[in-house]
């Protein structure tokens, strides 16, 4: 963790109203942490389409990268809200390394402040059980799909032709479905659907509203936190710098004050090392 602010220093954002760009319930999320560390009040937009920019479901690509369409996310709701100050998150799934097992989820956070003029990032990587897609062509293989992903509190989403169903929770829904057809299953990622995004998304929130309390050492300005790691802590058996993370380095959203923590670990594995095992 950085160091933060201690609890006597008012927040920078005392009783300001946070927009939350989102049409799938993730203020709750944010409310608790942002209420606690911020002193802050979160409010949830009704009108931005968050799934202009991109949905999982492919049915609208993604242009943007995960950073600029957060971005323009929480300053569209910020926008919409009326306020200085827009929050939004974007998720990516990648298949971990092998391609089975879980997969790596990826939630990038970003909060704007129209009035200092910065953009705070805030990430975390989680591993994360995701379904496969599967092709199902009866009622039998249907109802052990479902089981499988956790329905209906995890929803799904159906492909039959050209048909797409999102946020599917009712079994007669689907088994509908395979009925008329080959049916291709897979879980509905948005986060009002998926109560694993919900909880690594209440994590994010409380790591960003810490976040905001941290002033840069430089300038002040709120939201010192993670920005880069440095690589190359040294191999036990031949002292060559590895691709492993030696420090973790904070910087400031505002100035160019950059701050290295560096982890305790001052030696690699040999059997990390592309000298010892070329
Ligand atoms: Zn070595
Ligand atoms: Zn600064």
């Amino acid at each position: 963790m950085t160091t933060t602010a201690g609890c006597h220093d008012p927040s920078p954002y005392a009783e300001a109203t946070i927009a939350v760009g989102t049409l799938h319930g993730k203020e709750s999320a944010f409310a608790p942490a942002f209420g606690r560390w911020l002193d802050a009040a979160v409010r949830a937009t009704t009108a931005l389409d968050t799934d202009a920019l991109g949905t999982f479901t492919g049915d609208v690509p993604r242009a943007l990268s995960p950073m600029d369409a957060a971005e323009a996310k929480a300053a569209g709701a910020a926008a919409e809200l009326g306020t200085p100050f827009g929050v939004a998150t974007e998720a990516s799934y990648a298949p971990s390394l092998g391609g089975f097992g879980p997969v790596v989820h990826e939630e990038l956070v970003v909060f704007v402040d129209l009035e200092r003029g910065i953009r705070v990032p805030h990430g975390v990587r989680a591993y994360a059980r995701v379904a496969a897609p599967r092709d199902v062509e009866d009622e039998a293989a249907a109802r052990a799909y479902l089981d499988r992903v956790g329905f209906p509190g995890q929803a799904v989403v159906a492909r039959l032709g050209n048909e797409l169903r999102k946020g599917l929770q009712d079994e007669r829904v689907v088994l509908g479905l395979v009925a008329r057809g080959p049916v291709r299953l897979e879980p509905d990622l948005r986060a009002h659907l998926n109560p694993q995004r919900r909880r690594t998304l209440r994590g994010v929130a409380w790591g960003m509203a810490a976040r905001l309390r941290t002033p840069c050492p430089a300038c002040a300005c709120p939201g010192f936190g993670p920005v880069d790691v440095v690589r190359g802590v040294p191999c036990g058996g031949c002292g060559t710098p590895t691709s492993r993370v030696r420090a973790d380095v904070d910087g400031c959203a505002a100035c160019p004050a950059r701050q290295e923590r560096p982890r305790p670990v001052t030696v690699a594995d040999p059997a990390t090392c592309d000298v010892c095992n070329p």
